[in-house]
């Protein structure tokens, strides 16, 4: 199928997106990456009066450090958020979990804003975005807000993002002393996750002294096992430990269930996920 007929706009400046945006409202969609959009109009599942692309828009594609933390702005790609040697060095669960996104076609197209917009319970930036307690900023005629990844995300594809706001950059706070880890299962290398988990532990010798794990594809959002965390928390990671970790799970998880996957499965594959993330995170650090 091909597209409904739309306008299109290449707006120049966030004043002239802003302007656009307030004069088509619902009837106008923005278009960074294109990697979901696109095929949503192709299908016609999205048949907008006009289209505003923000590829143009300077300065939004850069990483950097500032004194708040690493700032990805909203067009940087998924590929170059992989390959950024200063996510490597700030932000280094990204860099592991970006392999993950799709294909290498995808993410040299797909950007950071688009995927946290989107909020697809299966993607990993989300999940990632709330296991690094990161900040989403976003900006409309109105002006700037921000606010905490996990406060962002509200369900299905649903998000804080008002009409007419567009989100500009992922901050993500400094993480000295954290360790990282990224794991997912999906049926073939590329397909969004059954499954997955992107996890940070701080140890105190081997003890671990805080724990943040985050599960994608196991919810209408981002899931933090706030339960499990508690459980790991001021103990070595052993068969105990682990154990007493997966009963506080299975309490507090109630994945879905469709074509791919039932939630039996889901939640089995997020047991796994738990055993083999942790498990990595501490043995690495010896
Ligand atoms: C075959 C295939 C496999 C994929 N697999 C995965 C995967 O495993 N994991 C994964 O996470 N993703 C996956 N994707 C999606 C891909 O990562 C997209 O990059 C992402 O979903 C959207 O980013 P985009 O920049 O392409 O956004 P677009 O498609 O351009 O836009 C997506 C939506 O977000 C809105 N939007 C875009 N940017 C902004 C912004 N700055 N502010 C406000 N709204 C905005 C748009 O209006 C639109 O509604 C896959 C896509 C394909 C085609």
């Amino acid at each position: 199928m091909k597209p409904a007929p739309f306008e299109y706009h290449r707006p120049a400046s966030l004043v002239e997106t802003f302007d656009l945006l307030a004069r088509y409202g619902d009837d106008g969609r923005i278009l960074a990456g294109g990697q979901s959009l696109v095929p949503a109009l192709n299908m016609r599942l999205a048949t907008p009066r006009a289209v505003i692309d923000i590829n143009r828009l300077p300065g939004l594609d850069a990483i950097r450090v500032a004194p708040e933390g690493l700032v990805i702005g909203a067009l940087a790609r998924h590929e170059a958020v992989e390959h950024s040697p200063l996510v490597r060095e700030h932000a280094p669960l990204l860099a592991l979990a970006m392999p993950h996104v799709g294909h290498e076609a995808i993410r040299t197209r797909g950007t950071v804003g688009g995927s946290l917009a989107l909020a697809d319970p299966a993607a990993e930036l989300p999940a990632c975005a709330v296991a690094l307690d990161a900040t989403i900023r976003f900006e409309g005629r109105r002006g700037g807000r921000e606010i905490a990844a996990g406060d962002f995300f509200r369900g299905i594809y649903t998000t804080a993002l008002e009409p007419g706001e567009l989100v500009t950059a992922l901050v993500i706070p400094p993480g000295a002393g954290w360790r990282s880890g990224f794991q997912e299962l999906a049926r073939r290398h590329g397909d969004f996750a059954l499954a997955g988990l992107a996890a940070r532990v701080r140890l105190d010798r081997d003890v671990v002294a805080e724990a943040r794990l985050v599960f994608l594809g196991v919810g209408a959002a981002p899931v933090r096992a706030r339960g499990a965390e508690r459980v790991l928390t001021g103990r070595r990671v052993d068969t105990d430990a682990l154990a007493a970790a997966h009963r506080a799970l299975a309490g507090e998880l109630d994945p879905p269930g469709d074509v791919h996957g039932s939630p039996a499965l889901r939640r089995h594959l997020a047991g796994i996920l738990l055993t083999r993330v942790v498990t990595a995170l501490v043995e690495a650090r010896s």
